[in-house]
């Protein structure tokens, strides 16, 4: 999308070398650039842009709507106009557009209107883009653990070309041992801080194509995607034995967690909501085997 208006420049602005710059914390990101070539050598373009770039940048107010026009002393590059349009958001820039001409005087008042209507509808572009991309990390994590949360899992569930490769999946089901009784005992500002350290030590047991996610409550799901069910269960081992022996600030005894495995391998159908199904009753054998262990289950039987 940005890519479509960054070529739109061409039919209503004049230059030979078009940048846009994101600025963020002080620090400019190259989004885009365009350049005429037919007019000036690419390459020539680019390097000569990059070195006025710096100079003009910071001597143009980034705080007023249009800086002054300014033509560049030509020196050694190829330029001799520069005019740079910050893009505002509550009066303060969060991007420039910066055009270059090689011709002296190019950027007077009657192109500045055009100019400064295309940079308005470049900002919304970069506006909508950045806003839509936040708002979609943002539903997809959960606050208090900064994990994902169970909508992303079903999200990637859903998307079921992910798992072309089956058999070599399994999923794990996490639910903190008696975490009510923690819960009661040492209130529940505590217990946040037992949900945060759980899924810390999540994030250094897990491996980084792990997708792990705060399922609810103090239930968690891990997707492993290329684990055999021997390998899911040695990881959620050794995982279920780094809780147990964890020490948690302000917390005097040890917390554990129950694991149920289910991987893909055990069953014959490629069946999501099955190897799900597993999962759960494979943690719900571990409950009754006592807590603080890891069970497995190859297929949920019939009403669970
Ligand atoms: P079990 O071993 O059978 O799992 O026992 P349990 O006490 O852990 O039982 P259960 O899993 O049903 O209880 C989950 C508890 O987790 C209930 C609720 O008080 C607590 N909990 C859920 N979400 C949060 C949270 O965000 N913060 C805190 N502090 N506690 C939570
Ligand atoms: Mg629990």
């Amino acid at each position: 999308k940005l890519d479509e208006v960054l070529l739109s420049a061409r039919k209503v602005l004049h230059y030979n070398l078009l940048r846009v710059f994101r600025l963020t914390d002080g620090e400019f990101e190259l989004l885009g650039s365009d350049t005429r070539s037919d007019v000036v050598g690419e390459a020539d373009a680019l390097q000569a842009g990059m070195a006025v770039h710096d100079t003009r940048l910071a001597q143009s107010t980034l705080a007023v709507p249009i800086p002054r026009i300014v033509d560049i002393e030509a020196g050694d590059t190829p330029f001799r106009s520069w005019r740079g349009i910050p893009l505002l958001q509550n009066e303060r820039p969060f991007a420039i557009v910066e055009m270059f001409h090689n011709l002296p005087h190019v950027y007077r008042s009657e192109h500045i209107w055009t100019a400064k209507a295309w940079a308005d509808h470049l900002g919304r572009t970069i506006l909508n883009g950045t806003r839509y991309r936040e708002i979609q990390a943002a539903a997809f994590r959960d606050p208090l653990s900064g994990l994902y949360n169970r909508r992303y899992i079903e999200h990637l569930l859903q998307d079921e070309t992910r798992f072309r490769r089956p058999g070599r999946m399994s999923l794990l089901m996490v639910d903190l041992d008696r975490f009510k009784e923690v819960n009661d005992e040492f209130g529940h500002a505590i217990g946040d801080q037992v949900i945060r350290k759980v899924s810390e030590l999540m994030d250094t047991v897990f491996r980084q194509g792990d997708v792990i996610c705060r399922y609810g409550g103090d239930e968690f799901l891990i997707l492993l995607p290329s684990t055999p069910r021997e390998r899911a269960l040695a990881v959620a081992e050794r995982f279920r034995l780094q809780v147990s022996t964890a020490r948690i600030p302000d917390l005097e005894q040890a917390v554990t967690v129950s694991c149920g495995v289910s991987s893909l391998a055990d069953f014959t159908a490629e069946r999501y909501e099955e190897l799900f199904k597993a999962a759960d009753q494979a943690l719900y054998l571990a409950k009754e085997g006592g807590r603080n262990q890891v069970s497995w289950c190859a297929a949920p039987g019939p009403g669970n």
